[in-house]
């Protein structure tokens, strides 16, 4: 799949060390275009609007926020933490900069876990970017719409 010349320059913004220490995009050796072609397919075959996951988790964090830190059950299944670092980060498109957080997710039903932050939450609204296979903050597709089921 083609790249714009945008694509190309968020890639290269992505890559450890530019923005956060270990990047976004993880192991993964794909174009940006074909990542998000690709996740965006695996949200059609589990039959779940990126939009809808996107409020899932900006409701969890909401709900994990109460927790001032600890560790708090949202609902009898997730159980959420949230942390806080001072500062905020640049998104890779430069549309923005993003509150530097980090909300930690386990689903008890399905024992799956994620981490994310508002950075990730807006990559996925804004951009459909769910990051690079291998990356710590990547919301898998498949993952997370297990997490909503
Ligand atoms: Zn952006």
């Amino acid at each position: 799949m083609k790249n714009t010349q945008a694509e190309l320059a968020a890639h290269e913004r992505m890559k450890p060390g530019i923005i956060t220490a270990l990047g976004f995009l993880g192991k993964d050796d794909r174009s940006l275009a074909d990542i998000i072609a690709a996740d965006q397919e695996a949200w059609r075959r589990a039959g779940v609007d990126p939009d809808d996951a996107v409020a899932f988790l900006e409701k969890l964090r909401d709900e994990g926020q109460r927790g001032l830190g600890e560790p708090i059950s949202v609902g009898r299944r997730w159980v959420v933490s949230s942390g806080d670092a001072r500062g905020v980060l640049p998104c890779p498109y430069e549309d923005g900069s993003y509150h530097k957080n980090s909300i930690e997710v386990m689903d008890e039903k399905t024992g799956n876990h994620i981490v994310y932050s508002d950075l990730s939450i807006h990559l996925l609204k804004a951009h459909r970017f769910c990051q690079g296979k291998g990356s710590f903050f990547r919301l898998d597709p498949e993952i997370v719409a297990a997490m909503m089921d």
